[in-house]
């Protein structure tokens, strides 16, 4: 099978950066209980999950299994009913415990949350002022630095958001996350709405990014192939109650491109994903059945 290729599948990859020292998440038998004195919806049950620093973890599971819940959880946006949870060994949520949204967590989500009405540049080093720490030439300096490393985006320091096409909007997004130097990057089905085309190169993109810092990353997503292509680790999570169904371990070799998807192993993780995938999705909807009737 012959493949053609893009100017980003030619662009060399880094090799993979080393393992951080911070980044080391733990979910400890998270329960998670939406509306307890009403309607009682049990959103997560006893989830537990261990990621370490630097790992790429991909989560899956019918819509509605709780995987929203479990990343505002880690984000600090909301409460978890009962477990803890743990980044590089200290608490950072329990029951009682508010959670606060951190730089050191930083979400990126599919509608973007870019601001309008600032330039590029202003919105990656957004952050960076806010804090105080550096002037505005240090920080559009380290800004036109991100931009220029991260794919030569820094043509694009002066164009306000609406002028670039949403798959840009994610790049300038994940770059605006990353400049802050955050423990983890939180990504909620961040490429969901592109076309198959557009996605790819959001793989490669943010493949290469991943190589070159080596975050700790987890990423929800309802695509299988993305979860399996992307991650060193793919969790599938039961329907709702969400608890975890399987946790694939993904032995291929970085940098990854896209060829590998016709891979022996890649299939065979696939398959294997797929099973678990439908059985949950079976669950789900006979249980919607049983509702309804
Ligand atoms: P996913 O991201 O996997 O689609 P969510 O984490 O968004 O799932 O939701 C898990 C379950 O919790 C769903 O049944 C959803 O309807 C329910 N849920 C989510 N947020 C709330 C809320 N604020 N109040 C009540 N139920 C909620």
């Amino acid at each position: 099978m012959t493949k053609a290729s893009t100017a980003s599948d030619r662009t060399p990859s880094p090799t993979l950066a080393d393992r951080p020292a911070t980044g080391k998440v733990s979910v400890r038998n998270v329960t998670k209980v939406y509306d307890p004195e009403g309607a009682h919806v049990v959103a997560l049950d006893g989830f537990s999950m261990e990621m370490e620093a630097g790992d790429f973890v991909a989560i899956v599971g019918p819509s509605g299994c709780g995987k929203s819940t479990l990343m505002n959880i880690l984000a600090g946006f909301d409460t978890l009913s009962t477990g803890e949870v743990y980044l590089d060994d200290q608490l950072l949520a329990g029951p009682g415990t508010k959670p606060l949204p951190g730089s050191d967590r930083v979400v990126v989500f599919q509608q973007g949350a870019l601001f309008p009405w600032m330039t590029v540049l202003q919105n990656v080093t957004y952050g960076l002022m806010k804090k105080g720490e550096l002037t505005r030439e240090e920080a559009d300096a380290k800004g036109l630095e991100f931009l220029e490393r991260s794919g030569n985006l820094a043509k694009i320091a002066s164009s306000y958001p609406t002028q670039l096409s949403s798959g840009m909007q994610r790049r300038v997004e994940i770059i605006r996350a990353l400049i802050n130097d955050p423990k983890i990057l939180l990504l909620d089905e961040p490429f969901r709405a592109m076309d198959t085309v557009n996605k790819n190169r959001m793989h490669q993109h943010l493949l290469r990014i991943y190589q070159a810092t080596r975050k700790t990353i987890m990423f929800i997503t309802h695509d299988l192939e993305e979860a399996l292509f992307l991650a060193d680790r793919v969790i599938v999570m039961t329907t709702r109650p969400g608890t975890m169904k399987l946790d694939i371990a993904v032995d291929l070799p970085r940098p990854r491109h896209h060829a590998l998807m016709a891979s022996d192993a890649y299939l065979a993780m696939k398959q294997q994903a797929v099973l678990a995938v439908r059985e949950e999705a079976k669950r789900a909807f006979d249980r919607g059945e049983r509702e309804m009737a």
